[in-house]
């Protein structure tokens, strides 16, 4: 890592930088924030469906690109995000070659320190109740202070990478207690069955999967003051500065980056703009791989109409930007490397073009604004989420 700068952070966005490679002994833990590797599962006897880590274009495996330890605030779920994608060029470009998978493990330890309260709670109002009959209520007021209490928001497993997370959920009210978020888990067991639970396919069987060499990643807040002397390999981004270099750029002030609205301001003014954006973003830490901000602000790699993030398959739930990979994960996965080796062991499968493997100018990753968990509290869960993936322009 490059030495800390002392500017404070001036976004709630979170980066994620490239910090070392794991070796493939020491790749097992499962609340960590890594690119590559073989997926750690939250619970090993629990793996999702074989079909949620599947190109629908070509039916082949896909390559985990991310893993993301990410508990919410006040959630009593360990969780997981899992980012994958096909390898094979001719499948770019075409819905089902990405994918994205939340993952649920309920945290005991959480769990009961939260029943606990609900307990004491209930005790507490049967007090209320059983003073208040004789005209006394005072001196049991103090029994509200318990809603806004945070203190057991720590975890015992010892969690690391995006443990960190600054922005409070909006999703988790405070003033929703887990009885009735456990009431609202029976009242959605009445309902049709959720798509979790139709899943027909078996379980994956980890070791089947392909896989690229993984990589941990350093999670820091984003500082748009900062200016870089780019580091590392840039080769990638060459075409694209070029790009830049062509495009309007006299009416960019620069330095404004946190109060824009991209979407609902931005004119359509032709994508160079928006790309310009893109780059002068990335710029601030080119070796950015991924960007975090739970319900904020997506950095578009090009103009977009609509939303595409649409709702969530198991609660119907509106969905919401969570994080996003950026093009720098494509210097650090050797993805066109290991499309070519595959090309020539399976020649007549890929004769029709090169293989040169995966692409992309930025993937957003959208997800149940709910964090719903279908089923039981204690299952471990998998809901298949949404990707948004932006490309170059032809
Ligand atoms: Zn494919
Ligand atoms: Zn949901």
């Amino acid at each position: 890592m490059a030495p800390k700068q002392t500017n404070a952070p001036n976004t709630t966005m979170l980066l994620g930088v490239p910090d070392g490679a794991i070796s493939a002994a020491d790749d097992t833990d499962p609340y960590i924030t890594k690119l590559g590797g073989l997926p750690v599962w939250l619970d090993n006897d629990k793996t999702p469906p074989s079909d949620y880590c599947k190109c629908r274009v070509c039916g082949e495996w896909m390559y985990l690109l991310c893993q993301s330890y990410i508990p919410l605030p006040d959630s009593v779920y360990h969780r997981v995000i899992y980012i994958w994608a096909c390898n094979q060029r001719s499948c770019m470009r075409k819905e089902g070659s990405f994918s994205v998978v939340r993952s649920h493990m309920v945290d005991e330890g959480y769990l009961r320190a939260q029943q606990q309260k609900e307990e004491q709670k209930k005790k507490r109002e049967e007090q209320k109740k059983a003073t208040s009959g004789f005209g006394t209520p005072q001196g049991f007021q103090l029994g509200d202070l318990w809603g806004g209490n945070k203190s057991f928001g720590s975890s015992s497993t010892g969690a690391t990478g995006f443990g960190m997370t600054t922005k409070t959920s909006t999703t988790i009210k405070a003033t929703e207690t887990l009885a009735e978020r456990l009431g609202k888990l029976q009242i959605d067991k009445e309902e049709p069955t959720p798509p979790a639970a139709k899943a027909t396919e078996p379980p994956v069987i980890t070791s089947d999967l392909p896989s690229f060499p993984s990589e941990y990643l350093y999670i820091t807040p984003e500082d748009t003051e900062r200016t870089t002397g780019m580091e590392i390999d840039m080769s990638r981004y060459q075409e694209f500065l070029n790009l830049e270099t062509a495009a309007d750029d006299d009416e960019e002030g620069g330095g404004t980056w946190a109060n824009e609205q991209y979407e609902k301001d931005q004119l359509p003014r032709g994508v160079d703009k928006q790309f310009k954006k893109f780059m002068d973003r990335v710029a601030c830490e080119p070796s950015q791989c991924i960007r975090y901000e739970w319900d904020g602000s997506p950095l578009f790699y090009q103009l977009h109409d609509g939303n595409h993030a649409g709702k969530c398959d198991a609660c119907g739930a509106p969905r919401v930007y969570e994080m996003q990979l950026m093009p720098n994960v494509l210097s650090i996965l050797p993805t066109a490397e290991y499309a070519a080796q595959q090309q020539k062991q399976e020649p007549a499968r890929t004769l029709e073009s090169m293989n040169v493997g995966m692409e992309f100018g930025t993937v957003l990753v959208y997800v149940c604004k709910n964090d719903c968990h279908p089923g039981d509290t204690h299952d471990t869960t998998f809901v298949k989420e949404s990707a948004l993936v932006q490309f170059e322009l032809d």
